[in-house]
């Protein structure tokens, strides 16, 4: 009978710590906000989805894939911008299936909350671009509305001003092109659709990887290598062709010229 009642006195006693425990401010742990600039990238397709390929149209019997470039310029450029106090997230790891736009977008804002506490200040989707014509290039980059135009314009105009991309069209075909790039169908069609979800983004489409002299300067550049760029364990270089690190590089520095030349104009 004691034993008893000696037990409820404690269990009536651990009842009330725990209701006292309980009746404590919650400490919620908030996780520290980055301060530096922070950027997200988006490497374009990625899985099943090969984006261009060179020779066109041949998906997986392709020499070069476009979701691959896209990738290792997205990681060239990630390298760069942190080296320079930046931070860094990416939607695309490795060679993950592309998503649906609106996942897409969900991934790039939590992987900035996840690493940073907070939302990023930009995006930057890197693309290359596709024909059917392997005579045909130049530069495009893509926005989805005007709160994303001083960014387009500072990396389209360190993109141009680069000039190295261009070893086969004349100045006026360009120009052309450039014209078009401004113009309203890329995102009135909707198939860049995560520049519109993420303010400001921009989508970069450096040059054709379809374009002969493009592809070329890779598959016979003394420096193509079949390297591995990935974050996860898999190596996941897919492309039967390698890369030219050098043109991987010139187009990473002009990117991130783009970026910075932003940053530091905004107000
Ligand atoms: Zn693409």
């Amino acid at each position: 009978m004691k034993k008893i009642w000696y037990g409820s006195v404690f269990l009536l006693g651990s009842a009330l710590f725990v209701f006292m425990l309980f009746q404590k401010e919650p400490v919620v742990l908030e996780p520290a906000v980055d301060t530096r600039p922070l950027v997200v990238l988006d490497a374009g397709h990625g899985g099943e989805d090969f984006g261009a390929t060179y020779p066109p149209e041949q998906e997986g019997r392709a020499l070069l894939f476009e979701k691959d470039l896209n990738l290792a310029v997205v990681y060239a450029v990630k390298e760069r911008l942190e080296s320079m106090g930046v931070g860094v997230a990416l939607t695309r790891l490795c060679n993950e299936n592309a998503r649906e736009t609106s996942v897409r977008i969900a991934i790039a804002q939590e992987r900035c909350k996840e690493k940073f506490g907070t939302l990023c200040d930009l995006l930057v989707s890197v693309h290359h671009n596709g024909s059917q014509n392997i005579a045909h290039d130049g530069l495009m980059v893509i926005y989805g509305g005007e709160e994303d135009i001083p960014l387009s314009l500072a990396v389209h105009e360190a993109l141009w001003e680069g000039e190295g991309p261009q070893p086969l069209i004349a100045r006026a075909d360009v120009a052309e092109l450039l014209h078009y790039r401004y113009g309203n169908e890329g995102f009135l069609t909707g198939e860049y659709g995560i520049v519109q979800g993420f303010s400001p983004a921009v989508l970069t489409e450096a040059y054709y990887i379809t374009n002969k002299a493009q592809a070329q300067e890779h598959l016979s550049s003394g420096d193509s290598s079949s390297f591995v760029f990935c974050t996860g364990t898999e190596q996941q270089h897919t492309s039967r062709g390698a890369f030219s690190m050098g043109k991987i590089a010139w187009e990473a520095d002009l990117i991130v010229q783009g970026v910075l030349a932003f940053l530091e104009e905004r107000p």
